[in-house]
C-alpha cells in the first residue's frame, strides 16, 4: 500500500503482539484482573511477581525485554517501594500502582522519572492503570519536538517526555525547530517555549501552523513569563494548549496526554472513514479521496500507472443459492486474499462496493498491470470458502487501464470499466485491457 500498513489497524500505529510486561503486585484480585486485561485488552504477555522476593529471582535468570514494569509500592517483604528501585536499577520503565499516597511519597515517586502513577483509591483504578499502560506503550511511537533555547530548560522537558517514554527531538531555536519538522516526518507535538532568539514561540506556532493542521500536530506553548495573557495569544495563534512555568509535572503530563489522545481519536476517525465495514480495506470514498492525488505525483514525476476494476462473476447467483452471509463470507474471503496479495506493494487497494474493487498501481504501466491482475485472477480462482459443507470457489473479472494524461480520475475508472465489461460480456473469468485488445487485433 501506499500508505502507512498500520493504517487501519488500531490507530496507534502499532502493532504490540510480542510485548511482556513485569506485574509486581501482591494482591490476588488485582493481579489476576490486570494479567487478564493486559492479555486481551493490550495483547501484552505477562510475568507476575507477588513479592520483591519473586521480582528479584525472575531478573536474576537474566530475564529481560520487558516493555515496562507495572509495580505495587507496599509488598509484604518490602513495603517501602523497595520493588520500584529494583525495576529502575533494571532500567525497565515502571507505572506505579498504589493504595498509600501523600505529598511526601509523590515527590520520592516523582524523583525517579516513572512512566506514570495510579493511585488503587477508587473504582476506576483498575481502568486507569490499563490505560496508562496503553498509553505508555503507544508513546514509544510518538515524536515530539522540544523547542527552547535554554538547554537546562529543554533538559526538564526531554526528561519528563522520555520517562513517559515519547521519542524525542530537540531544537535550541525556532529555525532549528522548523528543520526538525522537515528532518522528522514523523512529528506529533511540539512543546515551544515563548522567549528565543531568532522568532518567539507563537511566530512559531504561526509558522508550524502554515503547514500542519491540529487535527495532525497538536503544538503546547511553555513560557515563565508573567505575563498573563501570554496563553491566549499562543492559542490564538494556533497552539492547542499552554501551560506556565513553573509547572507541576503531573499537569504538563495530563496536557500532553489529552493531546496525544485526541491525535489518536482522529487517527482512528480518519481510518474508520477510510475503511471499508465489511471487509476492512479502503473503501470507496478513500479511493476516490487519494486516487487523484496518486495519479498526479505518478504523472508529474513520468512513472508509469494504471488502474484496474475487479469484479466477482456470477455473484448474485451465489447469493441467491447460499444466503447473503455466505455472500459476505465469500466477500471477505476474496478481500483478504487480495490484500495478502496486494500488502506492501506500493499499489491502492479498495473496494468499490457490492462485488467490485478497484487497484490502483503505481510504478506500473499497463501491460505489467494486466499481468499481474491475470496472476490474481488465477490465484483467486483457487481460493476456497467453506459454506454449508460445501467447499465455494470463485471466479473473478478485471478491466485494466492504462493512465496516460491528465484527465478526471472518474475518466480511468470509466475506462477500466469498460474493459471490464468485455472481459464479462467475452464468457468472464478473464483480464481485458487495451493491451490485451491491441494484442487481439493483431492476431
Ligand atoms: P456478473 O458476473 O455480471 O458480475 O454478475 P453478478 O451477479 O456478479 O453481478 P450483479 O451486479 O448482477 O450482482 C451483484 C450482487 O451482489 C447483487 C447484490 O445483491 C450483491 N451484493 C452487493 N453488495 C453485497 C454485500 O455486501 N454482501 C452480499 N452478500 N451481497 C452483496
Ligand atoms: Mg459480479
Ligand atoms: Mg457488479
Amino acid at each position: 500500500m501506499v500508505f502507512s500498513v498500520d493504517f487501519l489497524s488500531d490507530g496507534q500505529g502499532h502493532r504490540r503482539g510480542s510485548q511482556k510486561i513485569l506485574l509486581v503486585e501482591d494482591s490476588r484480585m488485582f493481579s489476576a484482573v490486570l494479567s487478564h486485561r493486559f492479555q486481551t485488552e493490550l495483547g501484552l504477555s505477562v510475568v507476575h511477581c507477588a513479592s520483591l522476593k519473586q521480582l528479584n529471582e525472575v531478573l536474576a535468570t537474566g530475564e529481560a525485554g520487558f516493555t515496562m514494569a507495572v509495580v505495587d509500592l507496599n509488598l509484604p517483604d518490602s513495603p517501602h517501594g523497595e520493588a520500584l528501585d529494583v525495576a529502575i536499577v533494571h532500567q525497565i520503565p515502571s507505572i506505579v500502582f498504589t493504595a498509600s499516597f501523600d505529598v511526601a511519597m509523590r515527590n520520592r515517586i516523582m524523583e525517579r522519572s516513572i512512566v506514570d502513577y495510579v493511585l488503587k483509591d477508587n473504582e476506576f483504578a483498575l481502568d486507569n492503570l490499563v490505560a496508562a499502560v496503553r498509553r505508555g506503550i503507544s508513546n514509544r511511537s510518538t515524536r515530539v519536538l522540544v523547542v527552547d533555547d535554554v538547554p537546562s530548560a529543554r533538559r526538564v522537558l526531554v526528561d519528563l517526555l522520555e520517562a513517559q517514554q515519547f521519542k524525542v527531538v530537540e531544537a535550541g531555536s525556532g529555525d532549528e525547530a522548523l528543520a526538525a519538522l522537515e528532518e522528522y516526518s514523523d512529528i506529533e507535538m511540539v512543546l515551544t517555549d515563548y522567549h528565543m532568539p531568532d522568532m518567539n514561540g507563537q511566530e512559531l506556532t504561526r509558522r508550524i501552523r502554515h503547514h500542519y493542521s491540529s487535527d495532525r500536530m497538536r503544538i503546547i506553548g511553555i513560557s515563565s513569563s508573567n505575563d498573563r495573557l501570554l496563553s491566549a495569544t499562543f492559542l490564538k495563534a494556533g497552539a492547542s494548549d499552554f501551560i506556565y512555568r513553573p509547572f507541576v509535572a503531573e499537569e504538563l503530563q495530563c496536557r500532553i496526554a489529552l493531546n496525544v489522545e485526541t491525535l489518536m481519536q482522529l487517527k482512528q476517525l480518519r481510518a474508520a472513514a477510510a475503511s471499508d465495514y465489511l471487509t476492512g480495506l479502503y473503501n470507496r470514498r478513500y479511493f476516490y479521496d487519494q486516487g487523484p492525488r496518486i495519479v498526479n505525483e505518478c504523472l508529474r514525476h513520468q512513472r508509469p500507472s494504471a488502474v484496474a476494476i475487479l469484479d466477482i462473476d456470477r455473484f448474485k447467483h451465489l447469493n441467491d443459492t447460499y444466503g447473503h452471509e455466505i455472500g459476505d463470507q465469500v466477500l471477505k474471503a476474496v478481500a483478504g486474499r487480495l490484500q495478502s496479495l496486494f500488502e506492501g506493494s506500493g499499489n491502492l487497494l479498495s473496494r468499490l462496493g457490492g462485488e467490485e474493487f478497484a487497484i490502483l498501481f503505481t510504478g506500473m504501466d499497463s501491460r505489467a498491470a494486466t499481468a499481474l491482475c491475470d496472476e490474481v485472477r488465477v490465484n483467486l480462482s483457487t481460493l476456497k470458502v467453506n459454506a454449508d459443507d460445501e467447499e465455494l470457489s470463485v471466479t473473478v473479472s478485471i478491466g485494466v487501464a492504462e493512465i496516460a494524461g491528465y484527465e478526471a480520475f472518474e475518466n480511468y475508472l470509466n475506462a477500466a470499466d469498460q474493459f471490464l465489461y468485455m472481459a464479462k460480456h467475452n464468457g468472464r473469468n478473464q483480464v481485458y485491457s487495451d493491451i490485451k485488445m491491441a494484442g487481439q487485433a493483431a492476431e
